[in-house]
């Protein structure tokens, strides 16, 4: 039997880490078995979908890779996700819900009660086979046992949740549910259906709650809780999806980065942790640091590009190579890309600013006569790299008879305008003779 999974989120314009971590298990679980993960929007609640909404799922997958593998030609805004393939959506699939609502009219497995349609739930208790929790006997609660029927069609006619996600993993040959385990109990209405449709229901897995560190189920408030926190604050979407790799599922050892092809070959249904996860904002930002200190030097340009055109630093201005020598002085410095323009932007100025209190302070008019003799022996050199430049300054600062502290400092904010950044001489050696002598003089020009 080949696999076929699905995500099926609605959308709500938020995309929970809850549920970026049930997108991933349904992906790496298709992945490992070579099935096919299917998309699928889950908007027959009229009033809630926007295009926006909609927009905040796709992008939070494809942000962390999970590609999906088909659905319906989209010739939709949403853009493609394989060739011109993209999620079904269940708003267009209304179709498909009424032809079934009527079979199971017509079979007497449904009837009609004050203009909503109502399903003929069966009286015993359901069992739940579960991959991850074992079976689960669902009970009928006191009003149930009253009257286990539940309405599949409201009265203005929208078919309900338990109804189109049946009928959708039913049609689309769905052959594991793999989702959170706050849908355990909705899962006996969901085996009655596929019963009552004549087939056997998928198997399942209901992975275990993520929980915040209070130990509170992680609500939609608790920090960290939207997936776009981490697009925006700049993590490494590799780290990020390492992180929710472990918020359930365990490779052997107690191994924490493991790349992704590694988890693929390893994971497994059977293999997820029956315990609750615990959400630990620290732990995935120590992994983001990790990824990032490890990662090669085109990644770290690729992510790190993106993260500067953000706050509007537009580094195609520039020579590549530059761009990309530049970045690397900043890569060991930096555990988030959010951080990466203090350690970089001077990079891509024209002009340094230095406010004022700054000049008063660490531009006296004392140092001027030093500082512009560094300056000529800076354009004296024709080799202008990191040792020749630190030589140098140790050899004028031994000539003014001063600690070579005191030009270091001054340097450093002439040529960034920050206190702390790359390590100076190399970051001096990147920006380059020109651009260097230029932030020179104008520093001179400031120290009255
Ligand atoms: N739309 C449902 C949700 O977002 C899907 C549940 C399921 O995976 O079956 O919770």
């Amino acid at each position: 039997m080949k696999v076929r999974v699905r995500f099926a989120p609605s959308p709500t314009g938020f995309l929970h880490i809850g549920g970026a971590r049930t997108a991933l298990f349904n992906w790496l679980y298709a992945r490992h078995t070579g099935g096919t993960f299917v998309l699928r929007i889950e908007d027959t609640d009229a009033a809630r979908n926007t295009q926006e909404a909609v927009e905040v799922i796709l992008n939070g997958l494809r942000w962390l890779g999970l590609d999906w593998d088909e659905g319906p030609i989209s010739g939709d805004a949403t853009g493609p996700s394989k060739g011109d393939r993209g999620p079904y959506f269940q708003s267009q699939r209304g179709e498909n819900y009424r032809r079934r609502v009527e079979a199971l009219l017509s079979r007497g497995l449904a009837y009609e009660h004050e203009g909503a349609v109502k399903f003929k739930m069966q009286r015993e208790p359901v069992v739940i086979p579960d991959l991850v929790v074992g079976n689960v006997t669902r009970e009928l609660t006191d009003r149930e046992k009253l009257d286990p029927d539940f309405v599949i069609v409201r009265s203005d006619g929208q078919p309900v949740f338990h109804l189109v996600n049946v009928i959708d993993d039913l049609e689309m040959g769905i052959t594991h549910v793999i989702r959170g385990e706050d849908h355990l109990t909705n899962s006996a209405k969901h085996i009655a259906l596929f019963k009552a449709f004549g087939v056997e229901p998928p198997k399942y897995a209901h992975i275990p709650l993520i929980l915040n560190p209070e130990g509170s189920k992680m609500s939609k408030r608790d920090k960290g809780a939207s997936l776009m926190t981490y697009l925006e604050e700049g993590y490494a979407p590799e780290a990020v999806v390492n992180y929710l790799c472990l918020l359930g599922w365990s490779p052997k050892g107690n191994r924490e980065k493991v790349p992704i092809k590694e988890v693929i070959e390893l994971f497994d249904l059977p293999q997820i942790l029956r315990h609750n996860a615990r959400f630990d904002l620290n732990k995935l930002h120590w992994l983001n640091g990790e990824y990032i200190k490890e990662m090669s030097a085109d990644r770290f340009h690729e992510l790190a590009v993106h993260a500067l055109a953000r706050v509007s630093i537009d580094t195609n201005k520039y020579d590549l190579e530059y761009v990309k020598t530049a970045l690397d002085t900043a890569k060991q410095k930096v555990k988030q890309f959010s951080e990466l323009p203090t350690f970089s932007d001077f990079y891509f100025k024209d002009e340094i600013e230095l406010d004022g209190e700054m000049i008063q302070k660490d531009f006296p008019s004392t140092l001027k006569p030093g500082f512009k003799k560094l300056r000529d022996a800076y354009a004296q050199l024709t080799k202008f790299d990191a040792d020749t430049l630190n030589n140098t300054l140790k050899a004028v600062a031994a000539e003014l008879g001063v600690s070579v502290g005191v030009l270091v400092h001054p340097v450093r904010l002439a040529c960034t305008g920050r206190t702390v950044g790359p390590s100076l001489y190399h970051l001096i050696e990147v920006l380059g003779k020109e651009r260097v002598l230029h932030r020179f003089d104008q520093a001179l020009t400031k120290m009255g």
